[in-house]
């Protein structure tokens, strides 16, 4: 057991503030990462703040790793010291499991360890990035290509797999038509991934606020959500929508917006219902999905479909005494577009 510094939650109401966790020894099967960057995700702030349910505190929370690997277990075959390497929003998952052995360890029937606020299998509860250091078993690190720089590339264990993930799975590509609900961390992944499978690429943003940033990432058009005529415009227009937004939406005037067969994946996971009438899916086959991460070969997948597409996350990069005022900014809808954690700033 070794201890490393890290920022934390104390309860669901206190700022985040610099503690020190514990880090388990590393096991023949571990890899030990110095993080260099960590992501902060909207769902970051759910959880610490208690709105999916009661947490466990001190939380440091973190799921949106890149940094060096600084020390293998003896088994270890896939990484060695000095390798590039992210960690997402899993460190394990019982492996066994009809999910686990098709690569969907997201959905592991045991459920999925999540890097932070969760039991892992020695009864400690996860702590996530939000820190200098990490233990995690070799099946679950990621290798980050080189042509992706560390701080670009944290974002995409979460926001980029999330969104390249039903992209993919509901054939994102030439001649569809793809729109993006909320022009957030998750949105504008979403709008760098479905523009390089190439799809035609719309974002649905709540103001024109952040429209030459959305054509400038990918977007092929931009409409505003509080203009009630964008509803009467679009109606029927898309193949698939992809809704990011991380407060409850209005689905059926979403849902209004898709072609017959067309698909809504809620990847938002806000806490309160998303309320769905029959008739906004009756009247077109329309289907209302959800999408949760994507597996580990996935993950890697799209790490690679990124490198070779030239994509990173547009971040903005901070110390970590300035993590409560980017979740401010986060709440306010005010972030370019995802912050990430500069974790030199811990030690
Ligand atoms: P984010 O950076 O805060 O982006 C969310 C965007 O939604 C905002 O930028 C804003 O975009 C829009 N929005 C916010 N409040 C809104 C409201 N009241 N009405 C309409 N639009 C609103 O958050 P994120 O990190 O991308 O995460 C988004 C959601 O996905 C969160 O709920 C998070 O927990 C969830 N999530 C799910 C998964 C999964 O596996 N399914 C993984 C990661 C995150 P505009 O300003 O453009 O309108
Ligand atoms: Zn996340």
């Amino acid at each position: 057991m070794s201890t490393v510094n890290a920022y934390a939650a104390h309860s669901a109401t206190d700022a985040l503030r610099p503690t020190v966790i514990e880090r388990r020894d590393v096991g023949p099967r571990d890899v030990l990462i110095e993080i260099k960057f960590a992501g902060i995700c909207h769902s970051d702030i759910h959880t610490v703040r208690g709105e999916w349910g009661e947490a466990s505190y001190p939380l440091a929370p973190g799921h949106e790793i890149a940094g060096i690997v600084a020390e293998v277990g003896s088994e270890v075959t896939k990484y060695a010291v000095g390798d590039r390497v992210g960690v997402g929003c899993m460190v394990n998952s019982c492996g066994e499991c009809v999910n686990c052995r098709k690569g969907e360890e997201q959905f592991c029937v045991k459920g999925n360890i999540g890097t932070y606020g969760s039991v892992d299998r020695d009864g400690t509860i996860t702590q996530g990035g939000y820190s200098t250091h990490i233990v995690v078993t070799e099946d679950f690190v990621l290798r980050i290509p080189d042509g992706i720089d560390l701080d670009v590339a944290a974002p995409l264990l979460c926001a980029g797999i999330t969104t390249y993930s039903p992209l993919n799975h509901w054939g994102a590509g030439p001649g569809k038509k793809v729109a993006v609900v909320g022009l957030g961390g998750l949105g504008h992944m979403a709008v760098k991934i479905a523009h390089a499978m190439g799809a035609e690429v719309t974002v649905l943003s709540q103001s024109l606020k952040k429209q030459e940033d959305g054509l400038r990432l990918g977007a092929d058009h931009y409409f505003a959500t509080s203009d009630p005529s964008t509803f009467e415009t679009l109606a029927g227009r898309f193949d698939l929508i992809v809704n990011t937004v991380s407060a409850s939406i209005d689905v059926n005037a979403y849902l209004g917006l898709l072609a017959v067969d067309g698909a809504l994946v809620n990847v938002g996971a806000p806490p309160e219902p998303l309320p769905v009438q029959a008739f906004s899916l009756i009247g077109g086959r329309r289907s209302f999905a959800g999408s949760l991460i994507g597996g580990i070969r996935e993950t890697q997948e799209m790490l690679d479909f990124c490198a070779e597409h030239g994509l990173g996350a547009e971040i903005e990069v901070i110390s970590a005494d300035q993590i409560n005022e980017a979740y401010e900014r986060v709440l306010a809808s005010d972030v370019r577009y995802r912050f990430v954690i500069d974790t030199s700033t811990l030690a």
